[in-house]
């Protein structure tokens, strides 16, 4: 860790809008329907809680979380379990109910570790017969996601562009083509568009995400994927990908939907090699892709994989707790907040101070998270719903705690009425603009305008780099939970 954090008001105020928001919705759901432009009136126990949010407390939590014996709080490690189990000390000194397992605060979440072992090969064979072998980590990057020792593919590669299916926006990159058994050849990101009522313009959807694209291609059937990197579009560097997809990676237990056998990056030189043996050219591929009419193009080569992983089972912890609501008839509903607790870990091959300590990322959203439960546990006053709060794990591996929280939910998923999530929120200065990844999708937005304004906070769209505050139905596109996932430059913090 470097210099002591500095908790400024801000993140307080970050913090404070959301929670007010979450009480006055709470009150205000049967009244009237507020404008978007009325600022927000704060219910007197909403004021007095906002009294009692210490930043002290907040920077405590970030400090013991971030500190070098928690080697970086990396998921199924030592450091990650006892992240979990501070957490779920805290919230039974605020008194809180136990949400997790058999009246503890966990939540166990099976997961597997897959290491993908060095005879593991990667080739592109074009029709005439041509191969290229390609290079581990500087060329490409692959998991077996069927969580096998060993795994064959010999399959045609087919060109899907962007490898979307989204009828919300009157777009199918698959137009109905058999995949079955096919490598899908897939672009990063999403269309773009700077119409808001398109993948909302230039804001990320879970369409544009690498995770999108491996379950869609697996829901139709297809054996492997490769994505292919592109700085630009990515907006981020190979080297992310890189270090994001080396050593071992873990995935949530087998659980019957369909896996891929290849799950895939490769470079950018590398897809425009492949394209030009086949007489294709990168360029005009990308662009095609930018249509509605797109159709899908069988490309004149097949990958040749032999996979050969590691598989080590193990088991994280979600940590879940609850504060039953006061309204007897709406206290079945909950509001849920989230903050991920997990991190990079340690890297034994890195010299020197080699621990990822994550004081950003995120020991700063389970701070603010264990306060915001400290407060509604000691306010005079209980919301009519209950609260749940949920710290989850394995969000760097690919926000594996949260899919797991999605399917198996200890409130019902259709009576989460709301998931405020809180990550890696850096405290810089005053802020003077809010992300709420999310929010627009919601019937919940009016509210977050309302406070924004109240608190002088410009509402900024979301960025496709970092999300401050993520806000998300949970039952969008398969319980996906949490919006920033994304793979990021590795940083202590
Ligand atoms: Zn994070």
């Amino acid at each position: 860790m470097g210099e002591p954090l500095r908790i400024h008001a801000g993140i307080v105020a970050l913090f404070v809008i959301v929670a007010l928001s979450n009480i006055s919705a709470a009150q205000s759901s049967r009244k009237h329907s507020r404008t978007s432009t009325d600022s927000v009136r704060l219910p007197g126990a909403a004021f007095a809680a906002m009294q009692k949010i210490d930043p002290e407390r907040i920077r405590a939590h970030v400090r013991f979380l971030s500190h070098d014996l928690l080697e970086g709080r990396g998921t199924g490690q030592r450091g990650g379990d006892i992240a979990a189990e501070y957490i779920g000390t805290q919230f039974a000194l605020y008194g809180l109910k136990p949400a997790g397992d058999n009246g503890t605060y966990l939540q166990k979440v099976p997961m597997v570790g897959i290491t993908p072992e060095p005879e593991t090969t990667f080739s592109l064979i074009a029709a005439h017969g041509e191969g290229k072998s390609l290079k581990p980590l500087d060329e490409y990057v692959a998991y077996d996601q069927t969580q096998q020792q060993q795994s064959d593919v010999d399959a045609e590669i087919v060109y899907v562009g962007y490898g979307i299916e989204a009828p919300e926006y009157k777009w199918d990159d698959y137009k109905g083509v058999d995949v079955r058994g096919k490598v899908l050849l897939v672009l990063v990101n999403e269309p773009p568009s700077d119409d808001v009522n398109f993948f909302k313009g230039k804001a990320l959807t879970y369409y544009g995400r690498w995770t999108y694209k491996y379950e869609e291609a697996a829901r139709k059937g297809a054996v492997g994927v490769i994505l292919i990197h592109q700085t630009e579009m990515a907006s981020y560097p190979w080297e992310v990908v890189r270090n994001s997809n080396s050593g071992e990676k873990s995935y949530l237990k087998l659980d019957g939907s369909p896996k891929l056998k290849v799950a895939s990056w490769v470079q950018f030189e590398v897809a425009k090699q492949m394209a030009n043996t086949s007489g294709m050219d990168l360029d005009k591929m990308m662009t095609d892709a930018r249509s509605r009419d797109f159709h899908p193009v069988a490309m004149p080569v097949k990958l040749k994989a032999h996979m050969v992983s590691k598989i080590r089972p193990f088991e994280s912890n979600n940590v879940l707790a609850m504060l039953p609501g006061s309204d007897s008839r709406l206290r079945s509903e909950a509001v849920m907040y989230t903050a991920h607790y997990d991190h990079l870990g340690i890297r034994p091959d890195m010299p020197g101070d080699n621990i990822y300590n994550g004081a950003n990322d995120n020991a700063t959203g389970c701070g603010i998270l264990l306060e915001i439960a400290r407060t509604y546990a000691e306010a005079g006053q209980r919301p009519h719903r209950s609260m749940l709060f949920a710290s989850v794990t394995g969000e760097e591996q690919g926000l594996l705690g949260s899919e797991y929280l999605g399917k198996h939910p200890p409130v019902p998923a259709g009576k989460i009425s709301l998931d405020l999530n809180y990550d890696d929120i850096p405290p810089l200065g005053s802020p003077e603009e809010v992300e709420v990844s999310g929010a627009e999708r919601t019937n919940f937005y009016s509210e977050v305008e309302a406070m924004a304004k109240t608190f002088r906070l410009t509402i900024r769209p979301d960025s496709p780099i970092r999300a401050w505050i993520s806000l998300a139905m949970p039952r969008w596109r398969d319980l996906d939970l949490c919006w920033d996932g994304r793979p990021r430059p590795k940083a202590n913090w």
